[in-house]
């Protein structure tokens, strides 16, 4: 990334010396594993690009809209409702969370057992490093684990933090009490913003919402082809985007990216021959820059066919309902849609097992990798369940890592021995 960026990162208050050795990792670790892959679409030269300036002209961007007095809101989570920040007219950005950086200083404020993912956030933050969390005019949090909720406590004193309560059931009481707190947070992003959201707006915002996951179904669906038409580094890193390029542009640039995949299918190309194992990714969320892992799938053989991941079809899968008319209609809607999320903080959520097995058997998976954090009790807990589930109809392997590099060769040792197994 160029320099040109540097007094915006330093009106930002980041820890300049730390964040250029933040940039030559990320730099040269995305060298390695993403420019080094063959066949690659046409359609990733935007997602180079958008990465290359991830740091840059995205947040420029935000700055702009910012002088022009809109809000910019980072959430953690899927179940943050962007269509409420949209109609709003403010900006949602994901804050990434996945590249182990502060952890340091994010042991001052939580345990040491303490997933990757919480100390990445914490970490960021103490070590002045995110340049979309100094943007943020709010973040938002949510109660999905206890970690998280416990995290966001000492949180709230280093950032302006608002935390929604997401259910642990999916009973009726649950949506009720989830349809509060979605009404809870239009009235705070309403308030944070000064706009008021209207039905028009709110119809709009739901519209751009659902486009952008209509075109990452239509790329879902084409992985369902052999040879594999794109890889799952590719397509885990456009999932990755999605979560804080502009709603409009990225929904273009798939739709674009989708054409190119389509022709190739219709000929017969891919990026690895046909009949290379096809795997499927399955858990915790994978933030940027958190590649280990398809990295070391996919150059042990295999070829990634899809993630059932929050960074994946868990957040794309359903559609908000178009249909309402009302402010109160398409509330309803919101909630229904986002009570269909099967995050492993439900419980019983029996529903992720039947969409693992569907998704397994639709894009012709020949095995399921779980992948849990360490110290992430809920999808731990389910990396179990899913085992037996699938049981004699696909085989499944469970493994827990994190961000550091360490584990490297023992992941490719047992990853090897899998495909091994599934070939
Ligand atoms: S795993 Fe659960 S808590 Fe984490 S991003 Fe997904 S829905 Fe949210
Ligand atoms: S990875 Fe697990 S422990 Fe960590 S924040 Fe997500 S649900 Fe909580």
């Amino acid at each position: 990334m160029s320099d040109a960026h540097r007094e915006m990162w330093e009106r930002l208050n980041l820890d300049l010396t730390a964040h250029d050795g933040l940039l030559e990792v990320l730099g040269k670790f995305y060298g390695d594993i993403y420019m080094s892959q063959d066949n690659r679409l046409k359609g990733m030269e935007y997602m180079d690009f958008v990465l290359s300036e991830v740091h840059g002209l995205r947040i420029k961007e935000l700055q702009e809209a910012k002088a022009q007095g809109r809000k910019v809101v980072g959430t953690f989570c899927v179940f943050v409702p962007e269509e409420l920040t949209l109609a709003a007219d403010a900006v949602q950005v994901g804050l990434c969370a996945g590249a182990e950086a502060g952890s340091d200083l994010a042991e001052e404020l939580v345990p040491r057992n303490t997933c990757a993912l919480i100390k990445s956030f914490i970490g960021f933050k103490l070590a002045r490093l995110c340049p979309y969390l100094e943007s943020s005019d709010l973040v938002v949090g949510e109660t999905t684990c206890d970690g998280k909720k416990k995290a966001y406590e000492a949180f709230a004193d280093h950032a302006p933090l608002y935390v929604m309560e997401v259910p642990q059931t999916k009973s009726v009481s649950a949506r009720e009490l989830w349809r509060d707190e979605v009404l809870r947070y239009m009235a705070q992003v309403e308030k944070l913003t000064g706009v008021t959201i209207t039905a028009e707006r709110l119809r709009t915002a739901i519209k751009t919402v659902n486009d952008r996951r209509r075109a990452l179904q239509r790329l879902t669906a084409l992985r369902s082809a052999d040879p594999a038409p794109i890889s799952g580094r590719d397509a885990l890193l456009i999932n990755q985007i999605s979560f804080y390029d502009d709603p409009h542009r990225f929904t273009y640039k798939i739709n674009e990216l989708c054409d190119e995949l389509e022709l190739r299918v219709q000929a017969g190309q891919g990026v690895a021959p046909v009949g290379t194992p096809r795997l499927m990714l399955s858990g915790c969320p994978m933030a940027v820059p958190n590649w280990k892992l398809p990295y070391v799938i996919e150059s042990s053989g295999a070829v990634i066919v899809g993630e059932e991941s929050c960074i994946g079809t868990r957040n794309t899968r359903d559609l908000v309902d178009e249909s309402g008319e009302t402010v109160a209609e398409m509330v309803d809607a919101l909630v229904d849609r986002y009570m269909k999320i099967d995050c492993a903080c439900f419980t019983p959520n029996t529903d992720r097992q039947d969409n693992v097995a569907s998704m397994a058997q639709t894009l012709k998976a020949d095995g399921v990798i779980n992948y849990s954090l360490m110290f992430c009790q809920p999808y731990a807990h389910e990396a179990m369940k899913l085992e037996h589930f699938l049981e004699g109809t696909v085989p499944t392997m469970s493994l827990e890592t994190d961000y550091s590099m360490e584990d490297v060769e023992q992941l490719k040792t047992r990853i090897e021995a899998f495909v091994e197994m599934v070939s």
